[in-house]
């Protein structure tokens, strides 16, 4: 017999009144809460470093960013250790300038913690997680006061040494190379992004794609607690790399996880991934749900009954520590998944049929492609069809002109890459040889 809806409200309400009791705690709880404590441990350790503005001390054990320097590398080297070496932790030391260093030259630096990839085929490619070492006060240019940076962006460095404690200890790694990045400089004009970027260019990696997590460390009151998900537009039919991670992300974890919003970042604003979104590559931006602009970029004061400052005693940790878990989530995805197709070319206008020509390097892990579609007036993609290999897909009753298309790799153990919207093929000049598809 099936329960009444009396019954039921009655078997609600007893759980509701004895919670404690009624729930065992489970492994996955233990393992947030467990998750939590540490991202507040990482936090407090930050925050004690008084100040961690890029132009502050670099030497000072005590106080200062070299303070906060620390903390990363002391964080970063103890996952390492347990990962038996297969983490490697880098501290990249360099010389920077921007209009807020006065254009002078002045030194930084970047902890950067790298997983390699195991697959020789994919490893050149790495996957990205950042967050900011630097803090600030009022004035964006004093070194002096104290700028505990609990959230913006302690928060974002903590999401990214969790994300590093918990892929690293997957024993089987990844295919591709994970990066696990704090970085100085962002409040000087993205100064450490942009080297970050450099780097791996140096290092002969390819951005398979990177995240930013800036101020992901508090929901103040926020009814939605689902954290924001930046991701830029791009032309007509053809959204930008980072809308697709953003996509793959939410169809990975679900809506009521990620609230995606279909902007670069919040409005007028910037931050690290930024560098990487101009490059044309796949980025995001992570940031909590409702932002209290008392706590942001303000001198610890208490004026008229409010405190200012940028504290711990606004943070939410359990949040924190699941914006780590989505990271880690879309992380492993990518970096365990097949590359993208190299390019996916859409023909057949003013005929019966579309046609997508799909290139793709081989790769003898990647079980075939899934092709897309969505309505033009559509944001999320459906799968309209799989082949096994590269080549012509003759898509028949099927007009280019009212649907978007796209096509990504599917592994053979299931893991799905970023997709490739299907293009135009590139115009030529009447008498040149055929050009080149646009790649990615
Ligand atoms: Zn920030």
């Amino acid at each position: 017999m099936k329960p009444s809806c009396a019954a039921l409200a009655v078997s609600a309400l007893l759980a509701a009144a004895i919670p404690a009791l009624a729930a065992p705690v489970s492994a996955a709880s233990a393992a947030s809460a467990a998750a939590a404590a540490e991202a507040k441990a990482v936090v407090s350790e930050l925050v004690a470093c008084g100040t961690r503005h890029s132009l502050s001390s670099w030497t000072d054990p005590k106080r200062g960013i070299g303070c906060g320097r620390d903390v990363a590398v002391k964080r970063f080297g103890e996952v390492a250790t347990k990962s038996g070496g297969r983490l490697k932790v880098i501290v990249d030391k360099y010389e920077t300038s921007g209009p807020r260093t006065g254009n002078a030259k002045v030194p930084m630096e970047n902890v950067y913690a790298v997983l390699e990839g195991t697959d020789p085929l994919r490893k050149q490619t790495a996957f990205i997680v950042s967050g900011h070492l630097d803090s600030r006060a009022s004035d964006v240019m004093d070194a002096k006061s104290d700028a505990p940076g609990a959230d913006d962006d302690g928060s974002g460095v903590a999401a990214s040494i969790l994300s590093a404690e918990a892929l690293a200890s997957r024993p089987a790694g990844f295919r591709a190379t994970l990066v696990f990045a704090a970085v100085a400089g962002e409040e000087q004009g993205l100064l450490g992004a942009r080297r970050l970027k450099e780097w791996l260019g140096q290092q002969g990696y390819q951005v398979g794609g990177m995240i930013t997590d800036d101020i992901v460390g508090a929901t103040n009151g926020a009814k939605d607690r689902r954290p924001r998900v930046f991701s830029e537009g791009g032309p007509d039919g053809v959204d930008s790399p980072g809308r697709e991670m953003a996509r793959r992300l939410e169809e990975l974890v679900g809506r009521e996880r990620v609230r995606l919003v279909f902007r670069r970042d919040r409005f007028g604003r910037g931050g690290d991934h930024l560098p990487f979104v101009e490059a044309g590559l796949p980025a995001v931006r992570f940031t909590e749900p409702l932002e209290v602009y008392d706590h942001q970029h303000q001198d610890v004061r208490e004026e008229k009954g409010i405190q200012y400052g940028d504290l711990i005693r606004f943070m939410d940790f359990p949040f924190l520590a699941e914006v780590a878990a989505l990271n880690q989530a879309i992380l492993a995805e990518l970096a365990a998944a097949p590359a993208p197709p190299k390019s996916a070319v859409l023909g057949g206008a003013v005929t019966p049929a579309a046609k997508i020509a799909i290139d793709a390097e081989t790769d003898p892990e990647r079980k075939g492609f899934e092709i897309l579609q969505r309505e033009t007036t559509e944001t999320r993609w459906k799968v309209l069809r799989t082949v096994d290999q590269p080549g012509q897909v003759v898509l028949d009753d099927t007009s280019t002109d009212n649907e978007f298309f796209a096509v990504r790799s599917v592994g053979k153990d299931g893991h799905k890459s970023l997709a490739v919207p299907c293009v135009p093929a590139p115009a030529r000049p009447a008498g040149s040889a055929p050009a080149k598809p646009p790649g990615r």
